[in-house]
């Protein structure tokens, strides 16, 4: 079809493409959630189900992308990790960023009253989005465990600062106050001794965060065996009668390798999560 004269336009636009051969990490963040979170009256210091809400959001965005073979979410946050080999829309980064995080937009406005179903959202929400280039695993581990200590010291300090707010009876400034300069085991022994709480006996998904991993399901036997439905399972097995029975005699076919995405609130620091998983780094 031939062009308008208004065409030349289209090449003031600027090629963005993402380095062949990096991991990629598209994150993203809600925008002046601090504010959403008041405004919406969520539980402090983490309201379980509007978590619930971020994860469901996140797993809307790894069963549309397949590449995406692991994700990390804590507080309005997911990080989501490609395969180096994607071809993703040819590895256009404005285009990788925006589809992504539209999706997940709309996946959290849209399932927000299933989680949410006593209060009305108020405003539309809105993510930002940035995509990082990592050269090797090294720095993939490295970005994920320090996602993962952020989830941990923000849990540890919002837990003992609701404490003082909402039992101890201080003020928001007051708590900050109380807060300043202590080191973690302080905390822990303030949680302990004021307000009897075993920080590690805390929910899982709070002190760890969310992990959302593609895992390899083995196929059952089931599978390999010629499905019930085309007729084949029902008939007797009449092999040396010398009745050709065509459909039972193809040659299985090789099951195709299936995907599930599993949701678990465990330790992505240490080398057993990724020791398990070698396919997440190659
Ligand atoms: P920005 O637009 O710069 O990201 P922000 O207000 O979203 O600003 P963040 O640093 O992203 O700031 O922090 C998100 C804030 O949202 C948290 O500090 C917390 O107050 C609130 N929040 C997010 N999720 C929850 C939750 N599940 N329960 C309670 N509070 C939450
Ligand atoms: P891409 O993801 O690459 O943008 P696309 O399928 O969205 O692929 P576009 O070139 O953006 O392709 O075209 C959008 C298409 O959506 C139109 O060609 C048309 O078929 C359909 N469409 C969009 N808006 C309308 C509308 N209001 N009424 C009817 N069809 C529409
Ligand atoms: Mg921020
Ligand atoms: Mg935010
Ligand atoms: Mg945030
Ligand atoms: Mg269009
Ligand atoms: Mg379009």
């Amino acid at each position: 079809m031939a062009g308008s004269r208004y065409e030349y336009v289209k090449k003031f636009e600027l090629p963005d493409p993402l380095l062949l051969g990096t991991f990629l990490v598209l994150r993203i963040d809600g925008h002046a959630f601090h504010k959403l979170s008041e405004a919406h009256d969520f539980t402090k210091p983490n309201d379980e189900r509007a978590l619930q809400l971020m994860d469901h959001a996140a797993r809307n965005v790894m069963n549309e992308f397949n590449d995406i073979c692991l994700a990390f979410g804590e507080s309005d946050e997911y990080s989501f990790l490609f395969r180096k080999s994607t071809t993703l829309y040819n590895r256009r980064q404005s285009k990788i960023i925006t589809t992504v995080t539209s999706l997940f937009t709309s996946s959290y406005v849209y399932n927000w009253s299933k989680y949410l179903p006593d209060k009305e959202l108020m405003y539309p929400p809105s993510f930002d989005g940035r995509i990082v280039m990592y050269p090797s695993p090294k720095e993939i581990r490295d970005y994920f465990a320090w996602r993962q200590a952020d989830t941990h010291i923000n849990n540890l300090y919002n837990t003992v600062f609701w404490a003082l707010v909402l039992q101890g009876d201080e003020s928001t400034t007051q708590a900050h106050a109380t807060l300043r300069g202590t080191v973690s085991s302080t905390k822990h022994e303030m949680l302990h001794s004021r307000f009897s709480i075993n920080y590690n006996s805390l929910p899982a998904r709070f002190r760890k965060g969310s992990v959302l991993v593609r895992e390899q399901v083995m196929p059952e036997k089931a599978v390999l065996l010629a499905p019930a439905a085309e007729g084949a399972a029902s008939t007797p097995d009449v092999e040396g009668q010398g009745i050709p029975q065509p459909s039972t005699r193809k040659p299985p076919k090789k099951p195709k390798a299936q995907y599930t995405v599993e949701l678990l609130h465990c330790d992505i620091i240490g080398d057993e999560f990724w020791d398990q998983r070698p396919y997440l780094l190659a």
